[in-house]
């Protein structure tokens, strides 16, 4: 075995999680055991970046506090989903890195600003990263600009990947929140049609299909109403690289309009 300082460090895999209702983060489902045991057969990161599908902004932000607070940004849900904490540290070093690696475009909020961490990131990584050890930056979507140039400014995050760093995309493939139906587990039949066709397009790394949706047609306009939940897929496809592997860890469509996909690539 080598030890030379300069050895091929191996990139580290990019999650895109489908975070689903937040309580996730309490209950303990087929979907919280999957993602648990992706996270068990991952390196440990240095530090992870989460782009969640619940921080849209005008312009681009990256959280740069030391200590990100929790942030419980939903309502109607058991008080014991407000109590939770995901005291992870941040790390004002990974938010200079990402401005620096997207053009100094994104803002840095330090402590003085409202943000930190929410239920998209740390629904899913207190179920990952139990612990709360390792420090979390998330960067925010920016509501003004088209697919094209979320998928753009992901593929300019690359060089994390060889610094140790876990990329998380935190949404949902399908996402209707207008027509969901609590009551059912199944899917609608068109949330399933496009659940289907973009799993396709991702296994064959057709990813401007996935980046210019709405010519998909009726299935992908429902599935996809507003994009924000659609958004951090394409964050994490931009950074596989040719020949790159992927591999599904969650997959089905709950109550009619949420597909709970996830994916690991690398
Ligand atoms: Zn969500």
């Amino acid at each position: 075995m080598t030890t030379h300082l300069n050895t091929h460090t191996p990139l580290m895999p990019v999650l895109f999680v489908g975070h689903g209702s937040p309580m996730n983060a309490i209950e303990e489902t087929a979907f919280v055991a999957a993602w648990r045991e992706t996270a068990a057969q991952i390196t440990r990161p240095t530090a992870i970046l989460c782009i969640s599908a619940h921080w849209e902004t005008e312009g681009s932000f990256v959280t740069s506090m030391a200590h990100p607070k929790t942030i419980h940004d939903f309502y109607g849900f058991p008080d014991e989903l407000f109590k939770v904490q995901y005291p992870a540290p941040g790390s004002p070093e990974l938010a200079k890195r990402v401005q620096k690696l997207i053009g100094s475009t994104a803002v840095r909020m330090d402590e003085d600003h409202p943000w930190g961490l929410d239920h998209g990131t740390w629904s899913v990584l207190r179920r990952m990263y139990p612990e709360a050890d390792i420090p979390v930056v998330q960067l925010s979507l920016d509501r003004t600009k088209p697919p094209r140039f979320h998928y753009d400014l992901a593929a300019e995050l690359f060089p994390l990947r060889q610094e140790g760093v876990l990329v998380i995309g935190s949404g949902n493939l399908v996402h209707n929140l207008r027509l969901i139906d609590w009551g059912t587990d199944g899917p609608y039949p068109w949330a399933a049609e496009f659940d289907s066709l973009a799993a396709e397009f991702i296994l064959a790394g057709e990813h401007n299909r996935l980046v210019d949706y709405p010519p998909l047609g009726e299935a992908a306009r429902l599935s996809i109403p507003t994009n924000e939940h659609y958004l951090p897929l394409l964050y994490a496809l931009a950074l596989q690289q040719p020949g790159e592997k992927v591999a599904f860890f969650t997959e089905g469509v709950v109550y009619g309009t949420i597909s709970m996909r996830s994916l690991r690539i690398g």
